[in-house]
């Protein structure tokens, strides 16, 4: 199935073919920053399966996680668009919900990097919580080139 989604200003579009393999909220310090005080929601996808149109600013630096990380977002308007694992590859990109045409697409599944939330933070005690990084999940196949 085909899901779509877009940054604020629509200068950054992008469609995905393919369905997500999971959504959690991330409570990482890195994470916080970006998201203004809270923890992102992402929506997980194979990397491939997401095509982006417009410009897009990216950041990259080394996570909690000790990953490296890419980071993507409009520069125009600033809405974060995803994040990426660099370094090692073939993790899901983790796309932000809120930039998908429809945020119900999937209902975050878990709550990773619990340990460095603040103590105001509000959590959903039926979800799997993780203090740090969640157990390393199977490395999405990549698709024969
Ligand atoms: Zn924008
Ligand atoms: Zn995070």
């Amino acid at each position: 199935m085909t899901h779509a989604g877009g940054c604020l200003c629509g200068q950054v579009r992008y469609t995905i073919e393919g369905d997500p393999v999971g959504a959690r909220m991330c409570w990482c310090r890195d994470c916080q920053r970006i998201a203004s005080g809270s923890a992102t929601v992402n929506v997980l996808f194979p990397e491939e399966a997401v095509q982006f149109t417009g410009e897009i600013g990216k950041f990259r630096m080394t996570a909690d996680s000790g990953n490296s990380v890419e980071r993507g977002f409009c520069p125009k308007c600033g809405s974060q668009m995803y994040s990426a694992t660099v370094q090692p590859k073939g993790l899901p990109m983790r796309i932000r919900a809120g930039t998908l045409d429809d945020p119900e697409l999937m209902a975050p599944q878990a709550i990773i990097w619990t340990s460095s939330a603040p103590s105001w933070a509000t959590m959903d005690q039926k979800l799997p919580q993780y203090p740090k990084a969640p157990p390393a999940p199977a490395p999405v196949p990549s698709k024969p080139d």
